[in-house]
């Protein structure tokens, strides 16, 4: 072997996805009391559903994600995104079966949050959609690859606050037409990498409901607990 394994984060030993065992023990799995509205983690167990979340309802039901986004989970994520490495998207897929379950049991689809062609012509994937797809089948549930579409080519939500995400990606997704029967009456599962302040996610439900889909979910790898101060 020219190349005997290694890790990714350069600890000591290879285990599932390159990374040792000390990076994934630093994974801060959210699997205590989250906001049912936003999936944000509780530090106590006050209700169902965090302040933000009752003060303005989210454009989508529910939010669950598997782990914090944080510095030991940004590595991997980073790494399907844009360092082709894909065989880290059927690992993430399990992770939602599991922080997500309530949802899928609900639900009768999965969608990924699309890209807009041009930038998937440039990255040749979308990691939201090597997430979904695994998750459908290991759930058994109907996969819909193009029941959205990105109608513009938004700037990079990278730096932006929160009112300039919601600018950023306003209107900018759609049911494309002649594909409204896959979601009209239905509860989407919507599935994404990393949720931010879910602006991105609360526009993509909304070309969901008014193409008709009953309900609309939100399962992601990742959530960002605070968003002060964060560059993505
Ligand atoms: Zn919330």
């Amino acid at each position: 072997m020219l190349f005997p394994p290694q890790t990714i984060d350069g600890g000591p030993r290879p285990l599932a996805g390159g990374f040792s065992a000390d990076a994934w023990s630093r994974i801060r799995f959210l699997d205590g009391p989250v906001c049912d509205g936003c999936g944000v983690p509780f530090d106590y167990d006050p209700g169902d559903r965090c302040a933000a979340c009752l003060a303005k309802p989210r454009a989508f039901d529910a939010a669950r994600a598997a782990c914090l986004y944080d510095e030991t989970s940004r590595d991997p994520i980073l790494k399907l995104k844009h360092a082709d490495r894909l065989d880290l998207a059927p690992m993430f897929a399990r992770w939602l079966s599991r922080t997500a379950r309530v949802l899928i049991e609900e639900a009768d689809a999965i969608a990924p949050v699309p890209l807009h062609p041009w930038r998937l012509l440039r990255r040749r994937y979308n990691q939201a959609a090597e997430i979904a797809r695994p998750l459908a089948r290991l759930t058994g549930l109907p996969y819909l690859p193009d029941a959205l579409i990105r109608r513009r080519a938004t700037a990079t939500q990278g730096g932006r606050s929160g009112s300039g995400r919601k600018r950023n990606v306003a209107g900018a997704f759609e049911v494309p037409p002649g594909r409204g029967a896959q979601v009209a009456g239905k509860r989407v599962l919507l599935v994404d990498d990393v949720l931010t302040t879910g602006a991105t996610a609360e526009s993509c439900a909304r070309a969901l409901k008014s193409a008709g889909a009953l309900r609309v979910d939100v399962a992601v790898v990742a959530r960002v607990k605070e968003i002060a101060g964060l560059a993505i």
